[in-house]
């Protein structure tokens, strides 16, 4: 491999990091290694302007990861559902955080009717939430606008896209104490907008979707 192929750098940075966080907190990883007891699953956008721990300013080992495009939670998705069931099940994750953000390309996509591909089959998730919301939407003027206020309705129904999951039923049941929430963090200020579309027991699950 040239020189110019390589992820040098990279692997200088992983080392100055690494030592760092050891010279700051001595025994960190070594300690780490021996288990993880994070307390929150984060579900995010793909987007890398959309660190999980970066924006909490969070630690290794306090946040569970799952990111997709646009931050989507799919019903018969294995991959999400699989995390979502070791975070609750096994790990014990208190809060889910279901994170969004505004200018999403992937909203953006599936709003404007771009045809990209395979990625179409993803982003019809989105359209359905389009299609709900899709009056209030459409009342507004700039393209800007219609993203954003998608952004943030496409987070509230994945929140309750979660909540409706026999896992977290099943550990509400249980009694077990789980809190999802939707936020969408905004790229141009580093800033979160928690949407108050909590959930934290059966309660607040559709009738229709509730598990009995
Ligand atoms: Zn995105």
């Amino acid at each position: 491999m040239s020189k110019h192929n390589s992820l040098e750098h990279l692997l200088e940075k992983n080392r100055d990091w690494a030592a760092g966080v050891e010279s700051e907190r001595p025994g960190f990883f070594q300690q780490l290694s021996q288990q993880q007891t994070p307390e929150i699953l984060w579900i995010g956008c793909a987007d890398s302007r959309v660190p999980a721990n970066q924006i909490v300013d969070l630690l290794p080992g306090e946040v569970f990861v799952h990111r997709n495009i646009a931050n989507v939670v799919v019903h018969s998705d294995l991959n999400c559902l699989s995390v979502v069931q070791y975070a609750v099940e096994v790990l014990k994750v208190k809060h889910i955080i279901v994170c969004g953000h505004y200018g999403c390309g992937g909203v953006q996509a599936a709003l404007t009717g771009q045809n990209i591909g395979l990625i179409n089959n993803w982003l019809a998730h989105i359209k359905d939430v389009y299609r709900m919301h899709q009056s209030d939407i459409d009342a507004l003027e700039t393209e800007k606008e219609k993203v954003d206020l998608l952004c943030e309705r496409n987070v509230i129904e994945q929140v309750a896209n979660v909540s409706q999951t026999a896992i977290v039923q099943d550990a509400w049941n249980r009694g077990q104490e789980l809190t999802i929430h939707g936020w969408v963090y905004g790229l141009d200020n580093g800033r979160v907008k928690e949407l108050g579309c909590a959930k934290s027991s059966t309660d607040d699950v559709l009738p229709s979707h509730r598990l009995v």
